[in-house]
């Protein structure tokens, strides 16, 4: 039958300890989550600020469903597009300040609407390595010649885009790299979407609310000008706390892409709870200075307690913090000893990573605690010590960390 074969590669899956597992949660997200009746400390959330449960967003959502109903009933460009879809897009326009911003459903989507859009078969996408998945699938939609880049390498991209003959080009990458934490280049890329007369396609979906002032993002950060060739995507699941995405950019690439994009067009919009929970979530996010120093002062404290592990600490100064154990089985093993700790870091495998650097990938918020970081600094030393040393040979202690 026609599914036999996915039994074997089911079993295979298993084999190379690939294997995704769910694990339902019994409380809202948050530093601490409950699980089969047990409460862990949570590191996986991309709720770098902690709005996702905040009680002025929870108001918001309340207020707006009395006001606009729940569900938009189509797309945009049809009849779903309300007053607080409206007033979002401008007010996200502005905090970014660029012309105007396009609201999407999920981040995901956004990026398929981009890439696609702007070029075409016999145009040539430039990616950065380690670009984020929905990237990889745009580029694929687009249906462009998709070359790739070694991570962050200025000197071979622009060698790629001296020899590159394609008519049109896009430079494609995130701003913060989803599974290491660190920043592309972005002054550099700009510079040299310049020179080649590229389009320059930013995701800013872990630097948006976190980095620059005011949280207004990676670009912000780096001070970047409003160049039309710079297209900032930022999405608004993670530090914003709600869902969804935006594009924002020059007046004229922003219309084309309402014109044209189908994530845009063919797809219903989502609900205005969402939208006025997210005019709230940015009122928070331009007033969250504390909140910003908070979580800095937990990745400098993180840093700090998990110097001279046998694991590498990738340099990141994002929320994002992974640490570099390798094998698949060795992460997996590392984040069930956590999670017998009471604690829950997720093991980041191939392919969602390169093989052979799976990875704890420890994400912190600003709804942490010292003292949640310090469990966590704690509890990884002690695994640290358990780890079978390969020079005590037998009389190393059994342990799976
Ligand atoms: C999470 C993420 C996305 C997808 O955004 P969603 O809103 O979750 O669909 C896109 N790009 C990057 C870099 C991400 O980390």
């Amino acid at each position: 039958m026609i599914w036999d074969e996915l039994e074997t590669r089911l079993t295979q899956l298993a084999a190379e300890g690939l294997v995704r597992r769910r694990r339902t949660l019994d409380s809202p997200c948050g530093p601490e989550a409950v699980i089969d009746g047990r409460r862990l400390i949570a590191f996986c959330s991309n709720d770098y600020l902690g709005l996702a449960n905040h009680p002025a967003l929870i108001a918001a959502v309340q207020e707006a469903a009395a006001r606009w109903g729940v569900g938009s009933g189509a797309s945009h460009v049809v009849s779903g597009h309300l007053h607080p879809h409206e007033e979002l897009e401008q007010r996200l326009a502005a905090f970014v300040g660029r012309e105007r911003a396009l609201y999407f459903t999920t981040g995901y989507m956004a990026n398929l609407a981009v890439a696609p859009t702007l070029v075409e078969r016999h145009d040539a996408i430039f990616a950065d390595r380690l670009n984020h998945a929905s990237l990889i699938d745009a580029a694929q939609l687009a249906r462009a010649e998709h070359i790739r880049y070694p991570h962050g390498d200025l000197a071979t991209l622009a060698d790629y885009l001296k020899s590159n003959r394609a008519r049109r080009k896009l430079i494609l990458t995130d701003a913060v790299f989803s599974m290491d934490g660190d920043l592309a280049p972005l002054p550099e890329l700009l510079e040299l979407a310049e020179r080649f007369d590229a389009w320059l396609v930013v995701d800013d979906a872990h630097g948006f609310g976190v980095l620059g002032p005011g949280g207004r993002g990676s670009l912000a950060y780096f001070d970047l000008p409003p160049s039309p060739r710079l297209i900032l995507m930022g999405t608004l699941g993670k530090a914003a706390g709600v869902s969804g995405a935006f594009v924002a950019g020059d007046h004229r690439v922003l219309e084309w892409l309402m014109q044209r994009a189908r994530p845009y067009i063919f797809t219903t919009a989502s609900s205005p709870v969402i939208a006025a929970a997210l005019l709230t979530s940015l009122e928070l996010i331009a007033a969250g200075d504390d909140r910003r120093a908070h979580l800095q002062a937990l990745i400098a404290r993180l840093r700090n307690g998990l110097a001279g592990l046998p694991w590498r600490l990738i340099p990141s100064l994002t929320a994002i913090q992974p640490l570099i154990i390798g094998e698949n089985q060795a992460a997996v093993a590392l984040a069930e000893q956590l999670l017998i700790r009471g604690l829950w870091v997720p093991a980041i495998r191939p392919p969602t990573v390169p093989t052979g650097t799976a990875r704890l990938r420890i994400s912190l918020s600003a709804a942490h605690s010292e003292m949640q970081i310090d469990a966590l600094i704690a509890a990884l030393r002690e695994c640290a010590t358990l780890r079978p040393s390969p020079a005590k040979g037998e009389g190393a202690p059994v342990n799976r960390c």
